[in-house]
């Protein structure tokens, strides 16, 4: 079997027009323009660069983005005092605090001071345990976009053996909790799993959020199952350039598998265009008005 590529880039492109046009409405209608506030503290490239990209596509859907910039040595006072400003503030509706955060900071305590209702990133431990209870919450952005193209791709996951490798708070758990949420019989390997292979093998869903470049070999796949990389490794070719891979060997999982996301153009694209889904979600919610439909868990 050949398997279908799930294309992340373009489905992503569809989420953001679906927000773009929700957007317009709530303008026309509502005279009201979401807004989406980013902290970054210190000057990590990478986190640069996701701010950026996540400011541009903010304002390409038509929504407010504010940017906060914050010197690496800024107090933990200082960005608590910055979060409660944005919390009060009622033209901002989400609230991105971009991590990981200077060894100084502490992040449970920042992620936590952020207005539940208002965390686009869905870790505070208010949404972790209404997510964990089956209730309304702000869904955490990669899972939320992990589900969306399951959804799209299945229909109802309803019954199917799902394994998810990878037990972190920002992926692995919440992505187990959505697929246990849409009746899936869900797994959780990690590091001390025995026979992992085995394990995969009796999976319909196999999401693999580890870190660990092209780990999940073709021969673990059952052959027809869905696969969804999460992984994001930046490795050297032999020509000694260095290319991005995922946590999936993606040639022989592909000759194995009915349907995989490939990495680039998976996984990522969908992080940032379920942030601006959980950025509009938030501000209907706001002001109760009808959330859109098929942007949420
Ligand atoms: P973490 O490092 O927080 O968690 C990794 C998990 O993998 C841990 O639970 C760990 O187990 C498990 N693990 C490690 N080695 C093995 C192994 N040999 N066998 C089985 N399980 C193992 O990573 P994240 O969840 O933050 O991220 C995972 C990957 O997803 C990374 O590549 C990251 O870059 C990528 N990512 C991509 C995003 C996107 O937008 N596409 C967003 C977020 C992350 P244990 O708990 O036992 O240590």
């Amino acid at each position: 079997m050949t398997a279908q590529v799930i294309d992340g880039k373009a489905f992503a492109a569809e989420v953001r027009g679906k927000v773009a046009e929700h957007v317009a409405r709530l303008k026309d209608e509502h005279d009201l323009v979401p807004g989406l506030a980013v902290v970054l503290v210190g000057e990590d490239p990478a986190s640069q660069v996701y701010v950026r990209s996540k400011g541009k596509m903010t304002t390409e859907v038509g929504m407010k983005s504010v940017e906060h910039k914050l010197d690496v040595n800024t107090s933990e006072k200082d960005l608590l005092a910055l979060i409660d400003q944005l919390n009060n503030d009622d033209s901002i509706n989400g609230i991105l605090v971009q991590l990981p955060l200077p060894k100084h900071l502490d992040e449970d305590l920042v992620i936590n001071s952020i207005d539940p209702a208002k965390d686009v990133d869905g870790f505070h431990i208010s949404n972790v345990g209404l997510l964990g209870t089956g209730q309304k919450s702000m869904v955490p952005c990669t899972p939320l976009g992990c589900l969306m193209m399951l959804r799209h791709h299945h229909g109802s996951l309803s019954g199917m053996n799902a394994v998810v490798i990878g037990r972190s708070n920002i992926v692995g758990k919440p992505m187990a909790q959505l697929l246990l949420n849409d009746s899936c019989t869900v797994t959780i390997a990690h590091s001390r799993t025995k026979d992992l292979p085995d394990v995969v093998r009796r999976a319909d869903i196999v999401v693999a959020a580890v870190g660990r470049p092209e780990m999940v070999s073709g021969d673990w796949i059952k052959e027809g199952a869905t696969v969804i990389d999460v992984g994001i490794n930046r490795i050297e070719t032999d020509e000694g350039k260095t290319k991005l891979v995922g946590d999936v060997d993606y040639a022989s999982c592909a000759e194995r598998a009915g349907a995989i996301t490939p990495v680039p153009g998976g996984v990522g694209p969908m992080t940032i265009a379920c942030l601006l889904a959980n950025t509009l979600t938030s501000t209907c919610r706001a002001h109760g008005l009808e959330e859109p439909e098929g942007l949420t868990a």
